[in-house]
């Protein structure tokens, strides 16, 4: 029977995987696709799927689960494989005594996936820490190592590796800080929820239990038996824009190298659309979380054509309210919303 790729993602969407492979080993990830590049076959890879919605008619090519597990700590060094669970990599740092990732407790997917759209929260990003990316080249076939310079961070949630599907994530390793104290907590709610002033440190095991707690509250981690869960996180990117329109003036907006970051989440809730916004609307098996107005969340039984019509509709009301356009943070394929 066909792999469903609604199996395979946090949000449940998405149809059947013409051809579906587990790869265990770096060996079997790079020979898989090679294969399916060579035959002309195409090719989707899929860490943890929480940052992925498939179309209802699926992927008519490979769909290649990444399930490498190598996890190895020299000191203040680590190198995980891809196929790592990235929260599975955050407890193993803290308990060998490394600081820096404390604020990325929770968040789901796997080690591949993270610099991706380089993944950030409370004011941490994994490019804070990241020193080589392992990454196969599909187009000349070579395994390279980069460095952080030759993955195009810099823009809110880009990298090299994202809107391409060229290059594989084999692995990625990271330098931290050694000790059982946190770097400077720059972000204001996690300093309040630890009662410690801003740009302090705390235990990173504290920090840890503080994050997880906040992302708790705003439906931020997985929870199959919470429908505000099952979503990609943030549906919607930050819009960076060079010029901000008028009636988008309140929003808060930070520093970007691109321009100006303004708040989705902000827009969204101010357009109208607060959170559970969506429960009353059509059939009702997709609405924004109750917990957080950026996340688009299916309350079961949703198809991704559902999902791409109710995100068409959040998108135009912004629109009109602001002048703003939102797209989607997540990678939409064989599905979009206008
Ligand atoms: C509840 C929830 C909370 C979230 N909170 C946050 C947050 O706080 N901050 C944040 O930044 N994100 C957040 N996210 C988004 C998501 O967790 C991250 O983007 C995560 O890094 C995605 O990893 P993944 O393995 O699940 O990727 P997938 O969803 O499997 O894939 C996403 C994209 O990456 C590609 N990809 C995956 N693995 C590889 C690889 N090895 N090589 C090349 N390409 C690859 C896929 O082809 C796809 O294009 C959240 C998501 C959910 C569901």
């Amino acid at each position: 029977m066909a792999t469903m790729i609604a199996d395979l993602t946090t949000m449940r969407l998405g149809g059947p995987a013409a051809e579906f492979a587990k790869a265990a080993s770096t060996d079997e990830l790079i020979t898989a696709i090679r294969d399916a590049d060579a035959a002309g076959q195409p090719v989707l890879v899929v860490g943890g799927g929480s940052n992925l919605v498939v179309g209802d008619d699926g992927f008519d090519g490979l769909v290649v689960q990444v399930a490498t597990p190598g996890l190895r700590i020299d000191g203040d060094h680590v190198v995980a494989d891809a196929g790592v669970e990235w929260d599975d990599l955050v407890v193993a740092t803290l308990d060998a005594g490394l600081a820096g990732l404390e604020p990325l407790s929770g968040i789901p997917g796997s080690v591949g996936g993270t610099p991706v759209q380089n993944v950030g929260a409370y004011g941490t990003l994994t490019s804070d820490f990241l020193e080589t990316v392992s990454v196969y080249d599909r187009v000349s076939g070579a395994v390279e190592v980069w460095g952080p310079d030759r993955c195009g961070f810099g823009s809110h949630r880009q990298s090299t590796f994202k809107h391409t599907r060229r290059y594989v994530v084999l692995s990625v390793s990271f330098r931290l800080a050694e000790g059982h104290s946190s770097l400077p907590i720059a972000y204001d709610a996690l300093a309040q929820r630890l009662g410690v002033a801003a740009n302090s440190t705390a235990k990173t095991s504290d920090v840890r239990a503080a994050v997880l707690a906040l992302r708790g509250e705003r439906g931020m981690l997985l929870d199959e038996a919470d429908h505000d869960t099952w979503s990609v996180g943030s549906f919607f990117i930050n819009p960076v824009l060079s010029e901000v329109p008028a009636q988008a003036a309140a929003c808060p907006q930070y520093p970007d190298p691109n321009g100006v970051k303004l708040s989705a989440a902000w827009l969204i809730h101010r357009a109208g659309f607060a959170p559970g916004y969506g429960r009353d609307r059509d059939n009702g098996t997709v609405a924004l979380s109750s917990k957080h107005a950026l996340a688009v969340t299916n309350r079961g039984g949703a198809t991704t054509a559902d999902v791409m019509r109710f995100a068409a509709h959040i998108r135009d009301g912004v629109e009109a309210a602001f002048g703003v356009r939102l797209g989607p943070e997540c990678d939409l394929v064989n599905c979009a919303f206008g």
